[in-house]
C-alpha cells in the first residue's frame, strides 16, 4: 500500500493527514491548524512545519496543495496569501524546511485530482469544472481526463470585481448572506462559468458544498451540478496524489 502525507494550505486553515493512494482514504486523522492572518511566508511556514511535525511520518514523500498560481514549483500569484510568497520556489523553499521529497501545485487542482481519481469526476469524459468555494474561489478543469493547471477562474473578473470576492463562501460569511442571497450570486457566477465554457459537468468543492441543498434552489444552470464527493477532504487527497504522479 502506498501512503503518502497531504498537505492543503488555505487562505484560512491548514490541513494535512496520511494518505492511501490505492483508493483515496485517509489513514490518519485529518489534522487542521489555523492559516495566519498575515499570510507571510515566514508565518506560514512555522505552521505548515508544526503540522507536519504532529504525523509519525517515515515516508518521505509529500505532496502540498498551496493557494496560488504554480508554474514549476514557483508560485507567480497571491489573492489570499502574502504577496511575498510571488517568485519563491515553494518546491525547494518546502523540501529543505520538511526534509521531504515535495511537489506543490494548486490546491484547487489537488482537489479536482482527488475528484478525478477517487469521487464524482472519475472517468468523467467531456469538459468537467470543479469550484472550490472556500475563502477564495479555486477551479480545476479537465478535459477528457486532463487536468488543464493553474486555471484560476475565481479571478475571472465580474460584478466590476473578481468572481471570488463576490461569491466565496467567505464572502457570504463575512456578509452575513441568507441561502438565498448567495445562492443567487452564485448562480450569476455559474451561469456566466457555463456561458464561457460550455462544461459537461460541474462539480462544487470546499466545506459548504455538504450544504448544497440549502443554495441549489438557487442555482438555474443547465449543466449537470453537483457537490463534490471528497468534501473538505479533497485538497489533501489531491495533494498525496499529486506527490504520487510526480514521484512516480
Ligand atoms: C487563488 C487560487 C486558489 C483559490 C482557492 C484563489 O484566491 O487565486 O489560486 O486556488 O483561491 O484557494
Amino acid at each position: 500500500m502506498k501512503e503518502i502525507l497531504g498537505i492543503d494550505v488555505g487562505g484560512t486553515g491548514t490541513k494535512a493527514a496520511i494518505v492511501n493512494i490505492e483508493n483515496g482514504e485517509l489513514l490518519s486523522e485529518r489534522i487542521k491548524l489555523k492559516t495566519p492572518d498575515s499570510g507571510k511566508p515566514e508565518d506560514m511556514s512555522k505552521i505548515i512545519e508544526e503540522l507536519v511535525d504532529t504525523f509519525d511520518w517515515k515516508n518521505k514523500i509529500t505532496g502540498m496543495g498551496f493557494p496560488s498560481i504554480i508554474r514549476n514549483g514557483i508560485c507567480c500569484s497571491a489573492s489570499n496569501i502574502s504577496k511575498k510568497w510571488i517568485g519563491i520556489d515553494l518546491d525547494k523553499h518546502f523540501r529543505k524546511l520538511l526534509s521531504k521529497k515535495l511537489v506543490c501545485i494548486n490546491d484547487a487542482d489537488a482537489a479536482g485530482l482527488a475528484e478525478f481519481h477517487y469521487g464524482k469526476g472519475k472517468e468523467k469524459e467531456g469538459t468537467v469544472i470543479l469550484l472550490t468555494l472556500g475563502t477564495g474561489i479555486g477551479s480545476a478543469l479537465f478535459r477528457n481526463g486532463v487536468l488543464v493547471p493553474n486555471t484560476e477562474f475565481g479571478n475571472l473578473h465580474f460584478k466590476n470585481n473578481i468572481a471570488e470576492k463576490y461569491a466565496s463562501n467567505k464572502i457570504r460569511e463575512t456578509k452575513d448572506m441568507s441561502w438565498e442571497e448567495w445562492g443567487s450570486r452564485l448562480n450569476e457566477y455559474l451561469q456566466h462559468i457555463e456561458f464561457i465554457f460550455s462544461p459537461d459537468l460541474i462539480l462544487l468543492g470546499g466545506g459548504v458544498s455538504k450544504r448544497i441543498d440549502n443554495f441549489r434552489e438557487f442555482i438555474q444552470i443547465d449543466t449537470k451540478l453537483e457537490a463534490a464527493k471528497l468534501r473538505n477532504k479533497a485538497g489533501v487527497i489531491g495533494a498525496a496524489k499529486a506527490a504520487e504522479i510526480y514521484f512516480s
